[in-house]
């Protein structure tokens, strides 16, 4: 039977889940996006748009009102709202599992709770529970914003006594955890997917790279021993095993000094890190998920070639309307989100450079992209 895909969120992540859809004809017919920004990357291959904030409750039940399964590409959504639209759509991933995800001690607390390994971390009420608190970890310790965060800027690295005031007032009004700081060598993720029906799968871990808080490379497969890559996809099942609904999920991980792997977070949708199996993999993220929202058997999820993922994003210098130069290599393969102004750290598209001989190896295409990044420009229009 064919159905109507709602989306939550039409960016990047959207865009890329409707590029997939259209290509799965025999199962979707028809996306329509919830976005605030008109004529939405979504929108511009083909979604019909919902012109609403993520949150606005009415714009939330006009979309469940018009389609089949409903799903989203962002993780501040409004799970309240959305339990209330479960009675008129299946939504996946399960809103209870959003409101869970939402909440980064909420998530560590459930993910502690099923004994999956996470950093030590504690509430914060006040700015006495604070000092109080600290002790447990010592310095260096995390001050995060519980909820609403992103590229981290909801996150306060606090050194010694003398930044646990200016770290408490920099989030007035906020919920607020402490997380003791992990001193790790490599920061790695795995995407991983269940079906409606249980099916679980993994994709191979990889590592990433971020510059200013925000993704920059990821390097498919991780420079990791086979004990992390087993660790690191055995922490990505478990997780599938707990949280309910269905889709694909980023959970992003930290490898230790002492070569353990723990979750720093989860994504409960596709995810950046995911991008490279766009190129790299049969089956990429954004079918994957579609696949297993509509209870359809899960892709394969070999990574058949080497592939690095790089970001582009907007330089600090200027922000408005962009054009990027010409560049180019063999086996890279572009995708500019069509957004037409950049402001600085936007992300405004990314490329997959591919080893498609299998021949160069992860080294091999750091090299060539030394040489790549250097040809980007960017010219204000
Ligand atoms: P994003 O939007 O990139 O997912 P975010 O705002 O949700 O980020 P986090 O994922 O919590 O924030 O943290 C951002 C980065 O800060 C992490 O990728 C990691 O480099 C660092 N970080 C977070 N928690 C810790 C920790 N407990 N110890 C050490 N570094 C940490
Ligand atoms: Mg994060």
């Amino acid at each position: 039977m064919m159905k109507v895909l709602g989306l939550i969120g039409g960016g990047q992540l959207g865009m890329m889940i409707t590029e997939a859809a259209k290509k799965m004809q025999d199962h979707i017919s028809e996306v329509i996006v919830l976005d605030p920004t008109p004529n939405c990357p979504a929108a511009k291959v083909g979604a019909k748009q919902i012109v609403a904030d993520f949150k606005d409750e009415k714009a939330i039940f006009e979309l469940a009102d018009k389609v089949d399964i409903l799903t989203y590409e962002i993780e501040s959504g409004n799970s309240e709202v959305l339990k209330q639209a479960e009675s008129k759509t299946m939504i996946n991933p399960s809103p209870e599992t959003l409101r869970i995800i939402q909440d980064k001690f909420l998530q560590k607390s459930f993910l502690a709770q099923n004994k999956i390994p996470v950093t030590d971390f504690v509430e914060i009420k006040s700015l006495d529970d604070l000092k109080e608190k600290i002790k447990q970890f010592g310095y260096p310790a995390l001050l995060k914003a519980r909820r609403d965060a992103y590229d981290g800027r909801g996150n306060y690295k606090i050194k010694s006594h003398d930044d646990l005031e200016p770290a408490y007032s920099s989030f007035p009004g906020k919920s607020l955890m402490l997380e003791k700081f992990v001193d790790f060598k490599m920061e790695v993720s795995v995407i991983a997917a269940r079906n409606t029906k249980g099916q679980i799968a993994t994709y191979p871990v990889v590592e990433n790279i971020h510059e200013n808080n925000i993704l920059k490379i990821t390097i498919a497969p991780a420079r990791v021993s086979e004990n992390i890559a087993k660790q690191a996809e055995k922490i990505a099942h478990d997780t599938m095993d707990v949280l309910h609904g269905a889709g694909v999920f980023g959970i992003e991980m930290f490898v230790t000094r002492e070569d353990q792997v723990m979750i720093n977070e989860i994504a409960p949708r596709v995810h950046n890190s995911g991008h490279h199996t766009l190129q790299s993999s049969k089956t990429s993220q954004f079918e994957q998920h579609l696949r297993a929202i509509l209870g359809l058997e899960l892709g394969d999820t070999t990574l058949v070639h080497p592939t690095i993922m790089y970001n582009i994003l907007g330089t600090d210098e200027f922000s408005g309307r962009y054009k990027i130069s010409d560049f180019g290599a063999e086996n890279l393969y572009l995708k500019m989100y069509g957004k037409e102004e950049s402001k600085p750290q936007r992300k405004l598209g990314h490329f997959n450079l591919v080893d498609s001989t299998n021949t160069l190896g992860v080294e091999g295409l750091l090299k060539s992209l030394e040489a790549i990044k250097e040809q980007i420009k960017f010219i204000k229009t």
